[in-house]
C-alpha cells in the first residue's frame, strides 16, 4: 500500500546534480531567513544535498539549490515529455475542488468581473475550468493571468474568459486579484519568499489564495524504516511544506494587509478510483487521519490551504 502511495507523488524524475550545477550551501531558510535548521533527510550524495527543517517557520528545504541554468535544462526535458506533464487524472476535478471551497469566501459574484491569477498554471486547464464554473455561478466575466514556463494555452470558452500571459510576476498589480492559485508550484521555486508574498499581496481585500504543495518527509522516514527507496524528486522539488508551515505562513512573510488561513487540510487526492483504483484508495486511507491530527500526523503526501485577505 505504502509503495503505491509513494509512487503517486512522483510526477518528476530525480536527477543527480554535479558540483557545477549547484549553488553554494545556504545557511538561511529561504522562506524566513532563520538559521535554526536541522537536517532531516539526504536528497543526494557526492556532492551532498540535505533536506533542512526550519525550526522557525517549519519549512523543509534543500541545503543547496540548483543553479538557474541547471533547472532550465531539467525543465526543458520535463516539458518534452507529455506523460510526465499530467499530474492530475482530471484537471476539472481540481477546478471543482478549488471553486467549492473558494466560492463561499469570495462574496457576491453576480455579474462581477472576476480576476484570477494562476501561478505555475501550465496550459491553463485548471484556471479555465475554474473560470467556467464561476461564470455558471453568476460571474459576468473572468480574466485569467497565467504565469508559467509552459507557454501553451488551452482554448478558452469565448468572450467571457480572457487569458493573458504576463511575462513576470512583477507585472501583477497589488490588490488586483479575486482569486490566486498556486497549485503544486511553490515547491519548485528555490527562492520562494518574495513570490509567495507577492502572490498574497496581489489579492484584493476579500480575495482568496489557494496553494497546494507536497509534504512527503514523514512518508520518506516511513519508507526508510520499511527499507524501501524513496524519491524526493530533487531538484524538481526543493521544498517540503506541511500543516505547520502553512498554518503559520502569513506570520513570516512581509505582508501589510491582514490574512487569515481559512481552510488547511491534506491536499486533494490527485487520482481517481476509475483510473487508478489502488493508488487512489491508498491515498485516501493515508490522508484521512490528517484531517483530524493536522499538525501531528504527517503521512498525507501533500498539504493545501485557502487563505483570505481580510475585507
Ligand atoms: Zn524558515
Amino acid at each position: 500500500m505504502t509503495e503505491i502511495k509513494l509512487q503517486s507523488t512522483l510526477f518528476h524524475r530525480s536527477v543527480h546534480l554535479s558540483e557545477q550545477d549547484l549553488l553554494a550551501p545556504s545557511i538561511c531558510c529561504p522562506f524566513c531567513a532563520s538559521i535554526e535548521r536541522t537536517p532531516i533527510a539526504v536528497l543526494q550524495k557526492e556532492p551532498e544535498v540535505a533536506l533542512l527543517y526550519c525550526r522557525t517557520c517549519h519549512a523543509a528545504s534543500a541545503s543547496r539549490m540548483p543553479k538557474p541554468e541547471a533547472l532550465e535544462k531539467y525543465y526543458s526535458h520535463y516539458y518534452d515529455d507529455k506523460e510526465e506533464k499530467i499530474t492530475l487524472d482530471t484537471p476539472d476535478r481540481m477546478a471543482s475542488h478549488i471553486v467549492r471551497y473558494a466560492r463561499p469566501l469570495m462574496g457576491d459574484l453576480a455579474e462581477q468581473h472576476v480576476c484570477l491569477l494562476d501561478y505555475g498554471g501550465g496550459d491553463g486547464s485548471i484556471s479555465i475550468g475554474i473560470a467556467r464554473k464561476l461564470l455558471d455561478l453568476g460571474a459576468g466575466k473572468v480574466d485569467i493571468a497565467l504565469l508559467d514556463y509552459d507557454r501553451s494555452t488551452k482554448e478558452s470558452s469565448g468572450q467571457r474568459i480572457q487569458i493573458s500571459r504576463p511575462a513576470d510576476i512583477a507585472q501583477i498589480a497589488e490588490q488586483s486579484m479575486d482569486l490566486v492559485i498556486a497549485s503544486a508550484v511553490i515547491e519548485h521555486i528555490p527562492e520562494p519568499r518574495d513570490v509567495l508574498a507577492k502572490l498574497l499581496t496581489s489579492l484584493k481585500p476579500g480575495g482568496v489564495f489557494y496553494a497546494r504543495t507536497p509534504y512527503v518527509s514523514p512518508l520518506s522516514r516511513l519508507a526508510k524504516v520499511a527499507n524501501s527507496s524513496f524519491d524526493f524528486t530533487y531538484p524538481a522539488h526543493v521544498h517540503d511544506l506541511g500543516a505547520r508551515f502553512w498554518n503559520n505562513v502569513v506570520n513570516i512573510l512581509p505582508l501589510t494587509g491582514e490574512y487569515q488561513v481559512l481552510r488547511s487540510t491534506p491536499s486533494i487526492v490527485e487520482t481517481t478510483f476509475r483510473q487508478h483504483f489502488l493508488r487512489t484508495l491508498a491515498a485516501h486511507v493515508l490522508k484521512m487521519p490528517g484531517y483530524v491530527f493536522k499538525e501531528t500526523y504527517g503521512l498525507v503526501g501533500g498539504w493545501e490551504v485557502f487563505i483570505r485577505c481580510r475585507p
